[in-house]
């Protein structure tokens, strides 16, 4: 067979393949067309699942009617015009390519009307070919109408799922869409029924409530508000608190600069941040925005817009990251944004103190992981405890109590029962005192510069060209844990120092999965979570068991500790540490003031 240019409908149905593999995709690029066209309204009426009719109308500029016939032309675009334009594109849609693709497979019809025409005009097209060319009644905006998707390309219509799952992926993709563009009016149907409506979130409250709409009220109440700028990059939206995490990763909304992405190295970023308060197989939930300069990021990476790639990959990740660990490293009680289901409700007490005083730290040598740190809670707590003896608490005025109150009592030997102005607080001693300890063995180890020890015996790693480069390029990644890793030969690499308290780990294993993650997203913060699992075991042996019984100053000082230490709201393996029973919730159980 000898070379032939491919007719044109073919050309389209071949893009299509690329663009639109299913009705929600159908949905996306016709929705993100209307939002290109500015409108404020968009109805999306489906009919079976979408494999009958998707029906979307928008309230944009329109089309006029000259150009209706070129918006069906592959790689016509009124959206760029040159390589420049492309390199700083703000606009969802450049490639001139979903409607062609999606008339290509199916029966379309288009509606437009421009703001300055005086009626609309309307186009047929059956599998690409225009059918019918009519004047129509329309108010400003567009309506495209795509009928029995896929009729024409058998094989792809047989990939489709049954009614119920394509449209419970048209329902997410509008979901995102209602939580990216906050501004606009949303509605969704599906066979007649109306079944969503985002009503534009012009105020806090709204804005509160169309997140409640699409993620739950339970998100809300149990997530904090990041907003983060440096650098030129913004981060803006909601994260979920680590005990409110998921058995999957399908509660995560990442958009940047206004576009939905999947992104490898964000993804990496937001699993880093939560390292260290999620239990193992959790998955975060979040809805987060970046915010940059389009000209710093490339958008022309994937046919259907799923992908970016940014220019200084490192800065966006450890933007991503410091801010997330900020916000999570902050949630302990007393702090402002702590929803209120496990907030202290009492006011503006709430300033989180600095640092712990070093004299809180407890004296660690980072080389012998075999101490026993069963003591550890009564000789560091006794300044703390003489503290909060002090603030004797049944004279204090209850508003003046700290976010934790005061300890009245210990209930079977795990929980600590404590009155704060709000009412009555539960403590799960053993997991707070494990993420108090925790935390400290962390701020030691960093403290304490990193001891290594030699092995007496090298080890030899065959590596790959390019990670042994790697090794060499980028020297800080190990000697800031306490490795020593050199280039020995073109494929081969010598590990001459491990960290003491990693040295019955794997250090080759270890190594190699950095090398991996390094030529994958650029960092690997494996060699930190190695040490932290360490520290993080030491912790839970060294904390207060069970079953143990503590002084009232005791527990007033393991209170006061929370109160000062990062992350205590979850012990180290993401299980909550305290929970708050207001007066409200008190009285809601006796069924008093009804
Ligand atoms: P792209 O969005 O990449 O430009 P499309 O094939 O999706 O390519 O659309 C082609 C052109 O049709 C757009 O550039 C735009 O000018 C026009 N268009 C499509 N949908 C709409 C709409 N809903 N409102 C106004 N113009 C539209
Ligand atoms: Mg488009």
């Amino acid at each position: 067979m000898g070379i032939r240019q491919l007719p044109s409908q073919l050309i389209n149905q071949i893009a299509a393949g690329e663009v639109i593999e299913r009705p929600a995709s159908v949905v996306k690029e016709l929705a993100e067309n209307s939002l290109d066209a500015g409108a404020d309204r968009i109805d999306i009426a489906i009919e079976r699942g979408g494999s009958r009719r998707i029906k979307i109308t928008d309230n944009g500029g329109g089309i006029v009617r000259e150009e209706l016939e070129l918006a069906l032309t592959r790689h016509a675009t009124s959206k760029i015009q040159s390589l420049d334009d492309l390199e700083q594109v703000a606009s969802l849609g450049f490639r001139g390519e979903a409607m062609p693709s999606i008339a290509s497979v199916s029966r379309m019809s288009l509606v437009s009307r421009a703001a300055d025409q005086p009626s609309a005009w309307a186009l047929r097209i059956d599998g690409g070919e225009v059918v019918a060319s009519e004047p129509a009644a329309h108010p400003v905006g567009t309506t495209v109408e795509v009928n029995d998707l896929f009729y024409n390309t058998p094989a792809r219509r047989k990939f489709l799922k049954t009614e119920n799952t394509e449209f419970r992926h048209i329902d997410d993709l509008v979901r995102r869409l209602a939580l990216v563009r906050p501004h606009v009016d949303f509605r969704l149907s599906h066979n007649g029924k109306a079944v969503r409506h985002y009503p534009p979130a012009d105020n806090e409250a709204r804005s509160l409530r169309r997140l409640a709409a699409a993620l739950g009220q339970a998100f809300v109440e149990q997530s904090v508000a990041v907003e983060q700028e440096g650098a030129g990059l913004r981060l803006s939206g909601r994260v979920g608190l680590p005990t409110f995490s998921r058995s999957q990763g399908d509660a995560q909304h990442f958009f940047v600069n206004g576009r939905m992405v999947k992104d490898r190295l964000v993804a990496h970023a937001v699993r880093q941040a939560y390292a260290d308060v999620l239990y193992h197989g959790r998955h975060p939930v979040f809805v987060l925005e970046l915010t940059l300069d389009p000209q710093r990021v490339d958008v022309n990476v994937h046919p259907a817009k799923h992908e970016v790639r940014f220019r200084d990959s490192g800065l966006v990740h450890s933007f991503i990251f410091q801010s997330l660990h900020g916000v999570l490293g902050s949630l302990r009680p007393g702090q402002d944004d702590v929803p209120p289901a496990l907030a202290y409700a009492g006011g503006s007490t709430s300033t989180a103190s600095p640092a712990p005083p070093s004299q809180l730290r407890a004296p660690l040598s980072v080389s012998e992981p075999a101490a026993d740190w069963s003591g550890l809670y009564r000789t560091t707590a006794a300044g703390a405890a003489k503290v909060a003896m002090e603030l004797a608490p049944a004279a204090a005025d209850p508003a003046e109590a700290p976010p934790l109150g005061y300890a009245l009592a210990q209930l079977h030997g795990v929980y600590i029962l404590a009155q704060n102005s709000a009412g009555l607080v539960l403590v799960d001693m053993h997991a707070a005192h494990e993420r108090i300890t925790y935390e400290r063995l962390k701020t030691s180890a960093a403290d304490n510069a990193v001891r290594s020890q030699p092995l007496l015996v090298p080890l030899t790693l065959r590596v790959s060209e390019p990670e042994a480069e790697l090794a060499a390029t980028r020297p800080e990644v190990f000697s800031e844990l306490g490795f020593e890793v050199d280039r020995t030969g073109p494929e081969e690499i010598k590990i001459r120092q491990v960290p003491s308290i990693l040295i019955k780990a794997d250090p080759e294993a270890l190594i190699r999965d950095v090398l991996s993650d390094l030529a994958g997203v650029g960092h690997s913060s494996r060699l930190r979570e190695a040490r932290n699992e360490v520290l993080s075991t030491m912790a839970c042996h060294g904390s207060v068991r069970a079953n143990r019984r503590l002084e009232i100053s005791e527990m007033n000082a393991l209170l006061r500790d929370m109160e000062r230490t990062e992350r205590s709201g979850q012990c180290n393996h993401g299980r909550p540490t305290w929970t708050q029973l207001d007066m409200k919730s008190l009285d809601r159980l006796f069924l008093r003031g009804r």
